[in-house]
Order: structure tokens, then sequence, then C-alpha cells
């Protein structure tokens, strides 16, 4: 029996928020029960075929909290006999679609740990941002959650948006720092073609911070995040001990894992494959009786040592040498010496206990640092 993760991809959502290029439709949730129909169809599809235990998993989106609460208990009471014991449960929410009653309901079917997106704190940023909620609602909905028994609860925020500043960044790290979420992710805003705020960034209707106040918003997030006792674990995820997320974990290990759902992406062995994107194309071929894969691809030693390497360099305990060498039979250090030799003269990695990791300076150039390895 083979221990992977599992993630269910969930491609609803309110309305779209400006910056989303998630798989996501917004207004569509009455093609919902239909849609999980095919779901708990491809999940039945991949137990009959394989004997996985999913050792976590997380229900991503979209967001999974719009579509009726039963479909959720639907699709756990499939999973059920696959999720080993204890597995870590995750799934995303959005403040504004979410209830105490359905909270609790949620945390009944073994749901264990709860994921809100809140970006930021101030109401005319989110409504910059065309979120559909105020920070009210963030805290209606966390409060909640712990009402109803989440013991593990993580906040999405996001910096480097349209008009923010130093000073109110600074009040959203401290407003979810103060109230004691479990876990808090701090993405940087990405310009996304085809999305609305890609255009009217285009069109000179939207200010963006400089890449100079960009990089002083993560220093600060490292900064207050660590005086209330957050490790930060990866690039941008911070959590209070022990509650770093068992499911990302397994992706930046490059371990393997199962995706179900309107594009998700798998990794089997030295596979990758994807599901058709479109959620129409994806039902058609479930009824036909066939996996919604439309795509995949076989890894090259070399591409995956390389994601290998970028991967465990986004966490803070970085590349395991000898772990690496073991699994894919090379000396790590002659393989990679002008990158090395580079990198190290630049201030950007460092070994370590026989670890190599990213210094402070590295985090904030981590991209080009990866493509020294390629
Ligand atoms: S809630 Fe999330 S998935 Fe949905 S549109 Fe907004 S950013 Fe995209």
């Amino acid at each position: 029996m083979k221990e992977i993760g599992l993630y269910v991809h969930i491609p609803f959502c309110r309305s779209k928020c400006l910056y989303c290029d998630f798989n996501s439709y917004e207004c569509r949730e009455d093609d919902a029960p239909n849609y999980v129909e095919s779901l708990l169809g491809e999940i039945g599809e991949y137990q009959k075929r394989y004997d996985f235990t999913y050792k976590t998993v997380y229900i991503g989106g979209g967001t999974p909290t719009v579509i009726k609460s039963f479909l959720i208990g639907s699709i756990l009471e499939k999973l059920a006999p696959s999720i080993k014991a204890g597995a870590e449960i995750t799934m995303e929410s959005n403040p504004g679609t979410v209830t105490f009653e359905s909270l609790k309901y949620y945390k009944s079917l073994g749901i264990n740990r709860l994921s809100i997106g809140l970006q930021a704190w101030q109401d005319d940023l989110l409504r910059g941002l065309g979120r559909i909620h105020k920070s009210e609602d963030f805290l209606y909905a966390y409060d909640s959650a712990r009402k109803s028994g989440f013991d593990n609860i993580n906040a999405d925020l996001m910096f480097a948006i349209p008009n923010q500043t130093l000073k109110m960044w600074e009040e959203t790290l401290l407003k979810v720092a103060d109230l004691g979420a479990d876990h808090i992710s701090c993405y940087g805003l990405i310009l996304e073609e085809g999305t609305g705020i890609y255009e009217l960034n285009k069109e000179g209707k939207v200010c963006l911070p400089d890449e100079e106040s960009d990089r002083e918003m993560y220093r600060m997030a490292i900064d207050i995040l660590n005086s209330y006792c957050y490790r930060q674990y990866e690039i941008s995820n911070f959590a209070k001990c022990g509650r770093e997320c068992k499911h990302n974990l397994i992706y930046w290990s490059n371990e393997e894992y199962l995706g179900v759902g309107a594009g998700s992406h798998s990794r089997l062995g030295d596979k990758r494959f994807w599901n058709y994107r479109n959620i129409d194309r994806y039902i058609g071929m479930i009824e036909k009786g066939k996996l919604p894969i439309e795509g995949q691809e076989e890894l090259s030693g070399d591409e995956e040592m390389w994601e290998t390497i970028f991967l465990a360099l986004r966490l803070n305990e970085g590349l395991e040498l000898r772990g690496f060498e073991n699994k894919y039979k090379v000396d790590f250090q002659s393989r990679y010496e002008d990158a090395l030799k580079k990198l190290t003269a630049q201030g950007l990695v460092v070994i370590e206990e026989d670890r190599l990791k990213l210094t402070e300076k590295g985090k904030d150039l981590s991209n080009s640092v990866f493509i020294e390895f390629l």
C-alpha cells in the first residue's frame, strides 16, 4: 500500500478576483452536483486501479465552501476507506461563504485544518482586488472556526497589492498574528496575463508597490512573524510549532501525490499528468467512463534532480545532500560545481551540516538561484 498526498479541486467561486488565474468559475455553483458526481467517479476509478492510502488530503479551489456543504460530505465519505488514520485533512475557505453551522459540519466530517483567504485587513484594498468580503467577515469566519473546534487554522495573506503601504501591510500582519492563527502564508501579488489587474496595470489604472517596497514588505513579514514565534519553514510560509502544512511539504519534498478534479496535476513515480481544465470537458470524460487526463510527461533524470533542488531550496531546512546523492547516484558538489561556486561567492547559498540552503539574500533572489541549477 503506497502512502501519498491527495489534492481535490473544487473550481467554483462566488465571483472572480481581479488577480486570479486559478482554474475557477464564477456563478456556476448550480453545476456543482454534476461536477461532484464526476469527482466521485474519478476517485472511485483510482480506488479500483491502485492501492493508495492518502496521508494528507487537501480540498482546494476555487472556493470549496461555496458549494452545498453536503457535497463536501459526499466526497469525504467516498474517500474515507482510503484516508490514513490521523491524516491531515485541509479545506480552503473564504470569508463570506461560511457560517458557524457549516463549519461545525465540516469539522464533523473529519476536516482538521482550515485555510481562510483573508489577503488584506483593509476593506478598500480587498475591494480593489475584487474580493467579496470585508475584514469583519474574516473575523466572523475565524471566530466561528475556533468555536467549531478547528485548532489548526491558516490565514492566507498577500502583499505588494495595489495601493498597499508598508503601514497597511504591518497592520494586516499584526491583526492576524494577534489573533493567533496557527499558520500564515504570505505571497506577493504576481501579475498574471489575462487577469483584470494585469489589464488595469497595462492601462496605468492601478498603482503597484515598487520592487523595493515589495522586498521591504517581505522582510517585514519575516520580522513580525518571528517576533510572534512563527517559524518561517518555507519562503512564503510561517507556522507555530508543529503546525507546518504536511500536504504542501509533500510538494516541496518532491514526493508523490494525486490530484483529482478539473485541471488538477499529479506526480506518480517519474510521471506527471494533468486533467482537463474545462469543467464540461472534465465531466464529459468521466461520463464516457474515461479518466479525464489531458496530458502527461516523463521527467528526465536531470529535470527531476532540478525539481528536487529548487523545491527543497524553498524550505528553510534546504536540501539534504547525502539523501540527494543516494537517490540520484551523483556527487552533488562536482555535478553542480560551477553553480555552487558562483552562488556561494554571491552570498546566495550556503552549505551547513550537509544541507544546501538559501541565505536571507538568496531568499530575496530565489528565482535567479534556481535557474543556476538548471
Ligand atoms: S476566491 Fe481564490 S480561486 Fe476564487 S477567484 Fe478569488 S483568488 Fe481565485
